[in-house]
């Protein structure tokens, strides 16, 4: 289902006034994708994924109390940037829920958000993050050759996971409509919408919940398949002889998010850390013991789609993936996802 909901209140302004608006408002730091500023065809290589999941992130300070070691929790207030390149970007913890707005992510990323919080929800830092976010999603006008939303169950127009859609013609002006209720809350905060038509807007609004499910053939067809048919089949040996279990596919994939925790001590004082980790790395699933029950390749190769294709569906009911294209674009030795879901669907 391409959910393009039909706009209550259309509003128009440049993307100048937009962020002169934004920045007037206290209490809340926003976020910018490079989307927003040159309306670049396709996601981007910048990902929603460094907001939501910080590399590295702090978890725990460790201090020395004579014989004891006590942990605090790190407590340092956010600010992010989706731009690797700004230095003055971290990212920390904060016990209070800041209103983060993220501004001009595709419908691809914000989708993304929501899928991943049917895996991560216990996560209560990823949570935290989530639930204090305010969405203006971009939508596109055209894809890359590489996206494939629309045959994962998204869609260039699609507007779930955000709370304000906006489309750039191209000329610097926006259109934006408010998606949900925190977005017509935001909007009315930025003075772009009166108060007298608020109330009338709620009706239209709706909540930009998770559980919105879209119609999805290729979800339907991989949940029929079987689960051990799928396993044994013979061409994941083909993929395996291809790829270089590098892990660049899994790092900018947004629905990637596994992770390793690791404590540092220097002296008195330590912290607990957790990394960005990949399903392809050896060291990934092994364990104490000296066992990897993930040892060989094939099993880590077969395993990333196995997850996002077939797992994660008998899981949560959703394909794990948002047809953002940049593995395709990434991987070094050209493994296309679209022709790996081709193979799988042929399995009968
Ligand atoms: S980017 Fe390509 S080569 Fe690297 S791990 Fe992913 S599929 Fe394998
Ligand atoms: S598997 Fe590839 S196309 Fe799908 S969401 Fe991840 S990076 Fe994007």
């Amino acid at each position: 289902m391409n959910s393009m909901d039909t706009p209550k209140k259309l509003i128009q302004l440049s993307k100048e006034d937009l962020l002169s608006a934004i920045n007037g408002l206290k209490d809340v730091s926003y976020t910018v994708s490079p989307n927003f500023n040159d309306n670049a065809p396709g996601p981007g290589d910048n990902i929603i994924k460094r907001f939501m999941f910080p590399q590295p992130e702090p978890l725990l300070f460790l201090e020395r109390e004579g014989k004891d070691m006590v942990h605090r929790p790190y407590c340092v207030i956010s600010k992010s940037s989706l731009n690797p390149d700004d230095d003055t970007s971290h990212h920390t913890i904060s016990d209070t829920v800041a209103e983060t707005i993220i501004l001009g992510i595709r419908p691809c990323d914000a989708r993304s958000l929501w899928l991943n919080r049917l895996a991560c929800e216990e996560d209560n830092l990823f949570s935290r993050r989530v639930d204090g976010l305010i969405i203006f999603g971009l939508l596109c006008n055209k894809g890359l050759s590489t996206c494939f939303c629309e045959d994962v169950g998204g869609g260039h127009q699609d507007v779930r996971g955000m709370d304000v859609a906006m489309i750039d013609d191209g000329d610097g002006e926006l259109r934006l409509w408010a998606v949900s209720k925190k977005g017509l809350y935001i909007l009315n905060r930025l003075g772009i919408y009166e108060d007298d038509i608020i109330d009338g807007l709620m009706e239209g609004a709706t909540d930009n919940s998770h559980e919105k499910v879209g119609d999805c053939s290729l979800l339907d067809e991989l949940m029929s398949k079987d689960m051990l048919t799928l396993y044994n089949a013979p061409f994941w040996q083909d993929i395996k002889d291809s790829c270089l279990n590098c892990g660049a596919c899994t790092f900018l994939c947004p629905t990637c998010y596994c992770f390793d925790i690791q404590d540092e001590a220097y002296g008195k004082v330590g912290r607990r850390i957790r990394y960005w980790d990949s399903c392809m790395f050896p060291l990934f699933t092994l364990h104490a013991s000296g066992h990897n029950p993930r040892g060989e390749k094939i099993y880590r190769v077969r395993n990333r789609f196995m997850h996002k294709f077939k797992y994660f569906i008998e899981r949560f009911s959703h394909i794990s993936c948002v047809g953002c294209g940049r593995c395709i674009i990434h991987c070094p030795v050209n493994i296309d996802v679209r022709e790996v879901i081709g193979l799988m669907r042929a399995v009968s």
